[in-house]
């Protein structure tokens, strides 16, 4: 399911209030700045300078091709 010309499209996401982890699908066409914890309800949003909650809260960064969406 894996090859090396893959990039990984799931990723952790640690909840920083409550430790809650998630495995979530990142899109490759999109950021995603908000994200609902399921275990304590907070809405995550990126860090400053993080592009979405990926690159702040996941162990595994955004897809480097967000098309017109993470380098502004
Ligand atoms: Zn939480």
């Amino acid at each position: 399911m894996t090859s090396p010309n893959d990039i990984p499209l799931t990723s952790i996401l640690t909840c920083p209030s409550c430790g809650h982890q998630s495995q979530e699908t990142m899109p490759t066409d999109a950021c995603v700045y908000f994200f609902d914890c399921a275990g304590c309800g907070t809405r995550l949003s990126p860090k400053a300078g993080d592009c979405c909650v990926f690159c702040s809260y996941a162990d595994t960064p955004c897809p480097p091709r967000h098309p017109g969406g993470c380098s502004e």
